[in-house]
């Protein structure tokens, strides 16, 4: 074993031990208000807990919008055909899940995902492809991952990757900076996107893979990166995502007529 892996090594059980001291000593603290923890994840207060975000099941399959039976497609997604046998969201956009992302890109904060990796990673867990899967995350262009620190699609990846006995592979850059795909200025959202991405030299493609990303809007962009991997030989693709935008949550069927 080289020296560096050595002390790397020991740098992480150092690091390990450290935290664990932590916890044994320190409260567990909510990341977004520093309140004690007290929902099930443990980086999140009760006020900040993601339950009431996650989406309104069943969800088709292969687009994660609501359907009525979680086995078949939805209308839309039988009638064409989608580069990926299977797309995992777990939240919808909003609330306390909102804030921890802009709280990771505004801020950059990369630990303030963790609990949104926490909650993809329990969606991902009922499904069997997900153990050992190679987790491709969709990239950003250099100049914003050099300004943020770092890209949320591949903490997001790793997390995921470690919890499911994966790893991660980066396969694809963003050759093209693009406007927002919320951006209300971006009519053509498939336009936008295409031939944003393309294979990163001496890229190995796998068979089989997930494209892992935060939020899925349009689909334009999750869409884009998986022609450019399944033209250079991926069979098996699917897809992860913390957030469904457009998707509505679970809580809604609770509205407030009922309460009073
Ligand atoms: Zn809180
Ligand atoms: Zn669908």
């Amino acid at each position: 074993m080289h020296l560096r892996e050595l002390l790397r090594d020991a740098a992480r059980s150092w690091r390990e031990l450290g935290s664990g001291l932590g916890e044994l000593f320190f409260e567990a603290r909510c990341v977004l208000c520093d309140a004690p923890s007290g929902s099930a994840t443990p980086w999140l207060c009760a006020v900040h807990d993601l339950e009431e975000q996650r989406l309104l099941r069943p969800t088709c399959p292969l687009c994660a919008l609501p359907a009525a039976e979680s086995a078949a497609p939805c209308s839309i997604c039988a009638e064409g055909s989608r580069p990926w046998t299977a797309l995992v969201a777990a939240l919808a956009y909003g609330g306390a899940g909102r804030e921890l992302l802009l709280q990771a890109k505004l801020g950059r904060r990369s630990a303030s995902l963790r609990p949104l990796a926490e909650e993809l990673g329990v969606e991902l867990a009922r499904h069997a492809w997900a153990r050992g899967a190679r987790f491709v995350p969709v990239p950003l262009h250099a100049a914003k991952r050099r300004a943020r620190g770092f890209n949320q699609a591949e903490v997001l990846a790793r997390e995921l990757a470690e919890r499911c006995g994966g790893r991660v592979v980066s396969l694809l850059r963003r050759v093209r900076a693009t406007a927002p795909q919320g951006d209300p200025l971006t009519r053509d959202r498939q336009a936008n996107v295409a031939r944003a991405f393309s294979l990163r030299r001496f890229a190995r493609v796998p068979a089989s893979a997930v494209l892992v990303d935060d939020t899925c809007t349009s689909m334009a962009t999750l869409e884009a990166c998986a022609q450019v991997l399944r033209r250079a030989g991926c069979r098996e693709l699917r897809a992860a995502v913390v957030f469904r935008a457009g998707a509505p949550a679970a809580r809604v069927l609770v509205s407030d007529d009922a309460v009073f």
